[in-house]
């Protein structure tokens, strides 16, 4: 991994899975730079979607989020560039489609709050938490892009 790399755990929720949204959302990170290291379809369970987002437990819409992030496949995938986890935040808008801009995923993609098709490590630490808890070390393939020089100008 060159020096300032950084990895984030993306995931696209039921509602793009099933809106036939995957290949839109990964070709965007594609496009921009990043790597893919990781990628897997799976239906999380109850408990496993709790785990995953176990900072807004004492939120209103914890469990209704809950039951709609194990209600289906969800696609979890880790990338990897300079400043990925910040700056895939940024592709994707912020949490409240309304508000999003346009230009971003859930701005040009999603309407509601409840219903924003994708999620993002908000952090350095989330991030690794995060990959820890959706895949096995094994799960995350170390490979040089053949691009990487041309995208970052180093050798
Ligand atoms: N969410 C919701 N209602 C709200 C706020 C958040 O249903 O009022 C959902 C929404 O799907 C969001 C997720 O809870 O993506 C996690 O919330 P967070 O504040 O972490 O937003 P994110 O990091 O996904 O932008
Ligand atoms: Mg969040």
């Amino acid at each position: 991994m060159l020096p300032r790399m950084e990895r984030t755990f993306i995931a696209i929720k039921p509602d793009g899975v099933q809106r036939g949204l995957i290949s839109e959302i990964v070709s965007r990170f594609e496009r921009k730079g990043y790597k893919l290291v990781a990628i897997k379809l799976v239906v999380p369970s109850k408990q496993f979607a709790e785990k995953h987002y176990h900072d807004l437990k004492e939120r209103p819409f914890f469990n209704g989020l809950c039951d709609f992030l194990s209600s289906g496949p969800v696609l979890a995938m880790v990338w990897e560039g300079e400043g990925v986890i910040k700056y895939g935040r940024k592709l994707i808008g912020a949490t409240d489609p309304s508000k999003s801009e346009p230009g971003t995923i859930r701005g040009d993609l999603a309407v509601v709050v409840g219903r924003n098709i994708i999620h993002g490590s908000d952090g350095p630490e989330t991030a690794k938490d995060e990959i820890a808890l959706w895949f096995q070390p094994k799960e995350l393939v170390s490979y040089t892009s053949n691009e990487e020089k041309w995208i970052y100008g180093v050798n």
